[in-house]
């Protein structure tokens, strides 16, 4: 499904990604851990198209897509959840939807729409619940839901998530990684989940890569890395 081949991202003169390799299956749930600072976001701008490389390639369903703008890499199937959200907190829950579908929404597809809402209200009651307030008054889990939510709209084949713990309360962070969970048994999606919280990432990944200071130092199934000691000491902690 998507494929990194010695992918170099630079800001300015800064070298940040340093020949990256790395592939996610139709299906996988890949984590990528890595302390502050290591290039896990610099890494997904890239696959977004926020930011272009200065080496290597990236394919997705077999296409080079390392030169695509943002926009037609969404239309392709790849959909991001930023770090910190990118609600439009003013706007409404869903309102905060419909910013989701703009690379395929126009007022002849207004039924189309609908049917997606219904489809998100199903998978996410409490959107439903909460479809007319704004999105800055929900909790930050439920905040979290939404930004997976919207970035669902777009009918992505390959979800790119990024911290979606970081700063959410444990029993909702349980509750969003089940719906992650949930999307991949329900519609086979690939996710690409970037996460600070280690122990729980492996939890449902099915395979890791470690990245430090740009580059991969790590690559496995998530169930020997859970045991592997030197990524225990780095990224578990104790129990
Ligand atoms: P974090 O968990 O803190 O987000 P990360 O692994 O996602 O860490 P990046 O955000 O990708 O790391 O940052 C990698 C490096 O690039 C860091 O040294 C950071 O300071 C630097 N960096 C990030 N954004 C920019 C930018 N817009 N301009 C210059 N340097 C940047």
């Amino acid at each position: 499904m998507l494929y990194l081949k010695g992918v170099s991202a630079y800001y300015g003169n800064l070298h940040i990604l340093k020949k990256i390799s790395l592939h996610v299956g139709e299906g996988e749930i890949v984590a990528l851990l890595g302390a502050n600072g290591a290039g896990k976001s610099t890494l997904l701008k890239t696959l977004m198209g926020i930011l272009f490389p200065k080496g290597g390639e990236i394919l997705f369903q077999n296409q080079k897509i390392e030169f695509l703008s943002t926009e037609e890499r969404v239309r392709l199937g790849l959909s991001l959840v930023p770090e910190g959200k990118g609600l439009f907190k003013p706007l409404s829950v869903e309102e905060n939807l419909l910013l989701g579908t703009y690379t395929w929404y126009n007022f002849k597809k207004k039924k189309e729409f609908e049917r997606k809402l219904e489809e998100i209200y199903a998978l996410f009651p409490i959107l439903k619940t909460k479809r007319k307030a704004p999105a800055g008054t929900l909790s930050g889990g439920q905040q979290q839901i939404l930004a997976i939510a919207r970035a669902f709209m777009s009918n992505p084949k390959l979800l790119l998530l990024d911290e979606p713990s970081m700063g959410i309360a444990p029993n909702l962070v349980l509750e969003i990684f089940q719906y992650i969970q949930n999307l991949r048994e329900n519609y086979n999606l690939s996710i690409l989940l970037v996460e600070q919280n280690a122990r729980l990432a492996l939890k449902i990944a099915d395979r890791v890569y470690v990245m430090e200071t740009g580059k991969i130092i790590y690559e496995g199934e998530a169930k020997n890395a859970l045991e592997n000691p030197e990524i225990q000491r780095a990224y578990l902690g104790r129990e």
